[in-house]
């Protein structure tokens, strides 16, 4: 297989995948499916309505609720997991030529993602049997324990940036605690999470213990979010979009996660290995051409190392080089042309208000004329108030702002709506550990940065970046419910 291999092969176009089975859209509509790099369209997915979203909810509902799925023990669920991490091993190769295609990123990108959606799996599939209850000392004559319980049918509604780790980020610990999930994957790239689904029912899985019901996000996922027979929604997206779900939950009377993106900091000061850390700022920046919620996108400067600081991250961004998936170069093209405009946007508003350019990488020749390719840019010193501080980009662009004291850090690290992930750069431990924890952040690291961490690592936002835990074992408690049994024994 190569990355223009005929997406038929790759199960793209064969509908809506309920009860371990394609069907077309109830409407019989289609969406384009346009590969980034190129600019034009290589497949089509189904257009997924409020009618497949029911089929798929009441297949799921009759999965949990008397179906082979809801009988499983947990050692059994953990081993269908398991499994599927093997075959997500197995196949790595064309599911990162698909991934690639579909999202524009390098391979080596892509192939890092399939490792990672591979590992959600195997550890999930692990931990499937050591997640315990407890008992509870109450008054005499009585035994108590608790139980951490499924929710029952469960809704994923996921990005385009990394559809393959989303699946497993969101859908790994909800199967593990044995509930049945609807996923509504995003328009602009969807196709790996349709060859998982595909994936899952070789494992084994039984019918209705996964669907996927591709299409627009204002039917097939207002349809889902809206269902008034889910039991929880697992949403990761635009702030826009998380407050249409939170609503929709509302309304249901059910929980829901919502992961909401980032302006996440790093924090650096002028006794840090500077080598290291702006190595690992532009590197990291521009992973999956800085569509990653928890991008670094700020880098706050100690302002007597300003100058020193800027030479080293403008010297780095100036040789970061975009280019096709095959080409495998430091980033791919932006999503879509909308997002490229956007961005765009930011680029003249910030020449408006004059904000500097420090450096720009570049885009490699021989890239597609249609493309949705940019250069990154690094602008500094950004005046506090300039919307490049504040807002989030989803694109290659870094913001350096320079800072007078430790007080002063710490305030402008929490100077925006964001607290989803926080770097510190010092080798003086104490006060990187008092600055590390002066940040409203779900994640903070010191001298290291992993957009999203490992997979073992809780992850989640502070802050309007959202609520809930995903990875980890505290993902498992967050695809849960509680469950407290009373015994009067006498
Ligand atoms: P989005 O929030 O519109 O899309 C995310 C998912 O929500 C997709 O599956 C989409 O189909 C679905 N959706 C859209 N409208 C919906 C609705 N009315 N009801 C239910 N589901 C709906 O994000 P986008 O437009 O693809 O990207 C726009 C911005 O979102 C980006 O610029 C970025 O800031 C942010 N974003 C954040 C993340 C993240 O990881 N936090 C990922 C992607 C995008």
């Amino acid at each position: 297989m190569n990355i223009h291999a005929d997406p038929q092969t790759i199960s793209a176009a064969k509908g809506v995948f309920i009860d371990n089975d394609w069907r077309p859209a109830a409407s019989g509509r289609t969406v384009p499916v346009v590969a980034p790099a190129e600019g034009v369209a290589f497949a089509e997915i189904a257009a997924g309505g409020a009618e497949d979203v029911d089929r798929a909810v009441k297949a799921a509902r009759r999965a949990v609720e008397g179906g082979a799925w809801g009988r499983l023990s947990a050692t059994e669920r953990g081993r269908l997991l398991t499994k599927l991490s093997l075959a997500i091993e197995a196949h790595a190769e064309e599911l990162a030529l698909i991934e690639a295609r579909d999202t524009g990123k390098p391979m080596k990108q892509a192939r890092a993602d399939m490792v990672a959606t591979a590992r959600y799996f195997e550890f999930y599939g692990g931990a499937a049997d050591k997640v315990h209850g407890e008992t509870i000392p109450f008054q005499p004559g009585y035994f108590v324990a608790t139980e951490r319980v499924p929710y029952g049918v469960t809704a994923h509604v996921i990005p385009w940036n990394y559809p393959a780790q989303m699946f497993g980020r969101t859908v790994g610990p909800a199967l593990t605690m044995g509930n049945a999930c609807v996923v509504k994957p995003a328009e602009d790239a969807c196709l790996t999470p349709l060859r998982l689904a595909e994936l899952a029912a070789e494992c084994g899985f039984p019918e209705g213990a996964l669907a996927i019901v591709p299409g627009l996000g204002d039917e097939a996922g207002a349809a889902l979010s809206g269902h008034p027979d889910i039991d929880f929604i697992s949403f990761t997206g635009s702030p826009e979009v998380g407050t249409l779900i939170q609503t929709a939950a509302a309304r249901n009377h059910i929980g829901c996660t919502l992961e909401l993106g980032g302006k996440s900091p790093h924090v650096l000061f002028g006794d840090a290995d500077l080598d290291m850390a702006a190595t690992v700022i532009a590197n990291t920046m521009v992973q999956n051409a800085g569509q990653t919620c928890s991008a670094g996108s700020r880098v706050l400067v100690e302002k007597a190392s300003y100058e020193r600081v800027v030479e080293a991250l403008a010297e780095r961004f100036g040789k970061l080089t975009a280019g096709t998936p095959e080409m495998d170069r430091d980033l791919g093209p932006v999503i879509n042309a909308t997002q490229k405009r956007r961005i765009e946007g930011f680029f003249a508003r910030a020449e408006e208000a004059s904000v500097p350019v420090l450096a720009e990488g570049r885009i490699a020749e021989g890239v597609p004329a249609g493309g949705y390719f940019l250069a990154p840019r690094i602008y500094g010193p950004v005046p506090r108030a300039n919307e490049l501080a504040t807002k989030e980009v989803f694109g290659p662009v870094l913001s350096v702002l320079p800072f007078e004291d430790e007080a002063d850090a710490v305030r402008l690290a929490n100077g925006t709506d964001y607290g989803l992930m926080a770097a510190v750069w010092s080798l003086d431990g104490n006060r990187a550990l008092r600055v590390a924890r002066g940040i409203k952040a779900g994640q903070v690291y010191i001298n290291a940065f992993g957009a999203g961490g490992g997979i073992e690592l809780p992850f989640g936002g502070m802050k309007k970046s959202g609520h809930g835990r995903e990875k980890g074992f505290a993902a498992l408690h967050d695809a849960s419910t509680l469950r407290t049994t009373i015994v009067k024994h006498g």
